[in-house]
């Protein structure tokens, strides 16, 4: 393997031995115990008496099984196996990866408070922010993905609350400053929170200073396509109880199915990730050299911006990454050749076992007008497939743009 392969795979393959034994029977009874955790399904929760039901041994009621709307034996394995992957103390499991992004925004922020939030955020946060949160009365300002710290300094206001992070950016893949980022939010008396969805694993939020990290577990760890799922991870019981109390208070939880099929998927994040990435790396260095390829948004290539900043702060990349083509194919030969690929499937998410492809055009709407790709673009999910089907099938389609 090469330095590059190392760097984009060398994560993944460390993290497999925790994913193994993590988040299933420890302690083993005479009577034996089955590998897995078993799924229970459950409402109501019946206790002996009243005092049992009503007794709370000093944690608050919201900490305390006495429904299914609080969580189940499962979701808790899973929420646990959680902490340890992010790094963190504590983990609430929702039920898709957009309300992780939304449930920790509505715990923390309240009216008059002011959210920044960067121009490259995964596009339904932003509208979350522009619809729901602007009508609560929190104010939000973009900046631009790679402001820099005097830049951050200018933005932050005394009613700043939350310093919002994505890290690469969906779809334009900029790295960000987290450390700087969490510096400012620090001295702002502000939070920072980060969607750490392309990270999982390869980048420890609480290391870098994040205050509240956010999975959508319907990509790499559910990783077959079957399971919407979020979850937001913190390090302090102060943040805990107040995002314990908004998950209670929203009716947040998630299915014993779901968490079962997540733990599962888990199981084999680190190997899918390992031969992903290193397939996804492969493919995007081939790209490079295609006539029709103006630029390659991968975090691992220097011309990626935020580059120096993956190189410094992660140990691995995924297998989602971006293409940009030369300003003069057009729009509609771009999407043509999208048409015609048969090995990518054409579909929202990724993370699954399967190659996808997306434009990402019109997903661009850049508030702060600053970088970011300027022609046709489109993302590419690297799957499991054999990377010399997947070339072929690429190499077919850009030969059709007949640039
Ligand atoms: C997919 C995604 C989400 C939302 O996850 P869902 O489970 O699809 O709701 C949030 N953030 C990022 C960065 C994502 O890629």
């Amino acid at each position: 393997m090469n330095d590059l392969e190392t760097q984009v795979s060398a994560g993944w393959s460390r993290m497999s031995s925790m994913l193994v034994r993590e988040g299933r029977p420890q302690e083993l009874p005479e009577t034996g115990e089955f590998v897995n955790v078993p799924v229970t399904r459950g409402s109501t929760v019946l206790f002996p008496t009243l005092e049992a039901m009503n007794r709370t041994d000093g944690r608050s009621h919201a900490h305390k099984l006495v429904y299914g709307a609080m969580g189940s034996p499962i979701q808790h394995q899973l929420e646990e196996m959680l902490s340890v992957i992010e790094g963190g103390t504590h983990t609430q499991v929702v039920n898709s990866g957009l309300a992780a992004c939304t449930m920790p925004l509505l715990a923390f922020l309240g009216c008059g408070d002011h959210l920044l939030l960067p121009d490259s955020v995964y596009g339904p946060t932003r509208r979350f922010a522009g619809t729901m949160l602007h009508r609560l009365g929190v104010m939000t300002t973009y900046y631009p993905p790679m402001a820099s710290r005097a830049e951050m300094m200018t933005l932050v206001r005394p009613e700043t609350k939350i310093v919002f992070s994505e890290s690469p950016g969906s779809h334009t893949f900029e790295v960000q400053d987290v450390p700087m980022l969490a510096e400012v939010a620090h001295e702002a008396g502000a939070l920072l929170m980060l969607d750490n969805t392309w990270g999982i694993g390869v980048f420890q939020p609480f290391v870098h200073g994040v205050d509240v990290s956010i999975q959508a577990l319907t990509k790499y760890p559910a990783g077959h396509s079957d399971v919407i799922m979020g979850s937001v991870t913190v390090n302090d019981e102060a943040h805990w109880k107040t995002l314990r109390d908004a998950a209670i208070q929203l009716g947040q939880c998630a299915g014993p199915d779901d968490c079962w099929l997540t733990l599962r998927g888990l199981r084999t994040m680190g190997v899918r990730l390992a031969h992903q990435s290193r397939s996804a790396l492969e493919i995007a260095q081939w790209l490079k050299t295609r006539p029709e390829v103006a630029r390659v948004l991968h975090p691992a290539f220097e011309d990626c911006p935020g580059h120096a900043f993956w190189k410094r702060d992660f140990t691995g990349a995924c297998g989602l990454f971006g293409v940009e083509l030369q300003p003069q194919i057009s729009v509609e030969a771009t999407e043509r050749m999208i048409d015609g690929l048969s090995l990518f499937g054409i579909g929202a998410s990724w993370g699954g076992y399967e190659s996808l492809v997306l434009p990402t055009t019109g997903h661009i709407r850049r508030v702060t007008g600053e970088g970011g790709p300027t022609s046709a673009t489109f993302r590419l999910h690297i799957g499991l497939e054999d990377v010399s089907d997947l070339k072929n099938d690429l190499a077919c389609g850009l030969d059709s743009l007949r640039f």
